[in-house]
């Protein structure tokens, strides 16, 4: 496109005139002099400030700011079609990169965003056997979730050697848990999802979540299975700043109590809103803390069947699709 030649984005001068055009409408104020002079508008004051300045988050405002003239005087068909064009160019997508982006409503975060590419693809759903644990050696599950693959998933289990000796002698194949990263992003809630190498877990316990961009978190989401949701108490959110972990948010009292949700259902997502501001990371986990005096001892075990996790808030460049 013509306004995008020379490689480098759009010039000042015809940003300037474009967000004339957006803001007035009049053809008149299009000439190419007005940018020579200082700038008079808020608009103009921010259009000076780089090719990108002053758009906020409108994606709509962007993407007419990067129509060309000519493509904006053409029929409504003509101009929804250059406009289309540039939405879908590789350039805009590069630079929309290069700025943050916010991720609106309490339906779709960051994971979704990641298993979605940006929500242009359904997410990826897959069916297979897996080894439960217990009585039940293998269960299936049909048309779950796939974790997103650009989501790096690990967890940390403390187990208690008491509980675990003779359980790992029954059931080996609990010490790993492949199906663990399934489990924290499964929002189907109705279903046999558990296994029971979250079963009866020390203090300690933990699950990281890495992402491939910075996250300035705001809020985060979490559902827990139904075996032992009403005894998930003392746990911390953490986020890693590069060299130290850093609680954002503890819970004392399980989000899930005994009347919330029916026997054998999952314990619904719950909300969890950051209170500290400008808290970003690409890292972030949840662990298990011992249990405070009036919850019982320190040491008590407990289940770690998350599920429905989300993370909520502005994703910050670089960033790709
Ligand atoms: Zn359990």
């Amino acid at each position: 496109m013509a306004a995008n030649a020379g490689g480098s984005g759009l010039s000042v001068k015809l940003l300037v005139s474009y967000c004339m055009l957006a803001r007035f409408g009049t053809p008149q104020l299009v000439l190419p002099y007005r940018s020579k002079k200082m700038p008079r508008t808020r608009a103009q004051r921010r259009a000076t400030q780089g090719p990108l300045g002053g758009l906020n988050d409108d994606a709509l405002r962007r993407v007419l700011t990067f129509l060309s003239v000519a493509d904006s005087r053409r029929s409504a068909g003509g101009a929804s079609k250059a406009m289309r064009g540039v939405a879908t160019s590789n350039e805009l997508t590069r630079l929309r990169g290069s700025e943050s982006y916010v991720l609106r409503g309490s339906d779709h975060g960051v994971i979704h965003a990641l298993a979605t590419a940006l929500g242009t693809q359904p997410w990826r759903r897959v069916s297979f056997d897996f080894p439960s644990g217990g009585i039940i050696s293998s269960r299936s599950i049909n048309d779950v979730r796939m974790p997103p693959s650009r989501l790096r998933i690990t967890s940390h289990r403390e187990m208690d050697p008491e509980v675990w000796e003779s359980r790992l002698r029954l059931y080996p194949h609990l010490r790993t848990d492949e199906v663990f990263a399934f489990q924290a992003i499964d929002r189907d809630s109705i279903r046999a999802f558990v296994t029971s190498a979250e079963c009866t877990l020390n203090p300690g316990t933990f699950a990281e979540f890495q992402l491939p961009f910075q996250l300035q978190i705001s809020s985060f989401s979490l559902g827990h299975g139904p075996c032992c949701a009403t005894g998930f108490q003392d746990w911390v959110f953490e986020a890693f700043d590069g060299e130290r972990w850093h609680v954002i948010y503890e819970c004392g009292e399980s989000p899930w109590l005994p009347r919330d949700f029916r026997p054998n259902v999952d314990g619904p997502p719950r909300y969890f809103h950051i209170d500290a501001t400008g808290v970003a990371s690409s890292r972030f986990r949840l662990r298990i803390l011992p249990k405070v005096a009036e919850h019982g001892p320190p040491n008590s075990l407990r289940c770690f069947h998350i599920r429905a996790l989300e993370f909520f808030g502005t994703v910050l460049p670089p960033w790709s699709v």
